[in-house]
């Protein structure tokens, strides 16, 4: 029989796939049991406020229709909500396509992309699929190492990946060490500021990198409405960045990545600020809460500015994850991310981080 595994491209073949959450329906159908809690993908567990929730409802009407292609009134909106030029924006099917984009249109065989160890797992995938080469900075304390990072950019790195903040551990980059760092990074690399939970970021130090696009053409900011804007489902984000550089993402870009209910309701969610406020304000309290549930249990954490918290088991977790999904409770194991010990819990409802609580204490 003809290999078709072999028969892929070479950059395909050495690919993982990339393990998402498990879904409540497929724990469901495993076990029989009903009242799940999902707190393994870093939704939010309010779900989309009532303005996003009409819009989708309306545009149903003209799904027989295809999407404006250009999106352009969520452009426009984004554009007048962040006062940045509509020629800067990128709209994705998800803010992971925006960088899987960056990786076609920049990356590919000999270029390489320079990321930390513990970032964000689409980084590698979308290098290696294109043929790229992965360049992996050791962290310190979980947290990015900017010097690190700089260290391993030469002549045939393309693109710097950073998540701030870093999704699984939570971490983040203060304004002067992010802008210090960019200030470093040669004018032809590309450092793409991935932005997917900054709505949840109170701290003062943390960096408004909207405001930094013009004085630096290399960067490309990254956003999503699957967090905070909680429409995971549909599939929509966007990156900010210099118009040559958004022209060239545009013409890898697949005619119609972002659907047309994903385009109505990421308008709408943009423009609904007392929904976005109780989110952050919700995750606020209950980041605080389930923090002191974990210590009470005798665990440890990373301090986490997120909607998750990589929790320190002090052993392998696989075993304690097999029995918490007995319990009817989903979290994120971190094997793949190489943190073999650390669980990553979603901060959910107050009576879903109970259960969560009630759960861990019984298999601990
Ligand atoms: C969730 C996430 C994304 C992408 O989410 P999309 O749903 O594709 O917009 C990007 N970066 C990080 C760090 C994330 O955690």
């Amino acid at each position: 029989m003809t290999n078709f595994i072999s028969l892929a491209a070479p950059s395909v073949q050495s690919l993982t796939p990339y393990q998402p959450g498990k879904p409540m329906s497929e724990l469901e159908r495993e076990l029989g049991l009903s009242n799940i809690v999902k707190l393994a993908s870093n939704e939010n567990p309010l779900g989309p406020g009532a303005m996003a929730q009409q819009a989708m409802q309306t545009a149903l009407a003209d799904v027989a229709l295809y999407p404006d292609g250009n999106g352009f009134a969520l452009k426009q909106a984004i554009s007048r909500k962040l006062d940045v030029d509509m020629a800067r924006l990128t709209l994705g099917n998800g803010s992971n396509d925006v960088l899987d984009l960056i990786a076609r249109a920049y990356l590919g065989p000999g270029r390489e992309a320079v990321f930390s160890q513990y970032a964000f797992a689409v980084y590698p995938l979308s290098t290696t699929a294109v043929g790229g080469i992965c360049k992996v900075a050791p962290a310190k304390d979980y947290a990015h190492d900017l010097g690190a990072m700089a260290d391993l950019i030469g002549p045939d790195t393309r693109v710097v990946f950073i998540a701030n903040p870093n999704n699984p551990t939570g971490t983040w980059l203060t304004e002067a060490a992010l802008d210090a760092f960019i200030a470093e990074v040669p004018n032809d690399v590309l450092v793409v500021v991935d932005e997917a939970y900054f709505e949840y970021v109170e701290e003062e130090q943390y960096p408004n990198t909207v405001q930094w696009i013009e004085r630096y053409p290399n960067l490309i900011v990254t956003r999503t409405f699957s967090k905070a804007h909680a429409l995971a489902g549909l599939r929509i984000g966007y990156g900010l960045s210099h118009p040559d550089v958004a022209d060239m993402l545009n013409r890898v870009r697949q005619p119609f990545n972002a659907n047309l209910i994903a385009l109505a309701a990421a308008e709408a969610s943009l423009a609904d600020q007392a929904h976005l406020q109780k989110t952050v304000e919700l995750n606020r309290v209950q980041r605080q809460s389930l923090s002191e549930g974990i210590t009470a249990l005798g665990l440890g954490f990373i301090p986490s500015v997120g909607n998750f918290l990589s929790v320190d088991m002090g052993r392998e977790a696989g075993s304690i994850d097999q029995a918490l999904l007995q319990e009817g409770v989903i979290v994120r194991p971190l094997a793949n991310y190489g943190m073999p010990n650390h669980l990553r819990i979603t901060v959910g409802l107050a009576d879903q981080n109970a259960r969560l609580l009630t759960a861990l204490r019984k298999v601990l």
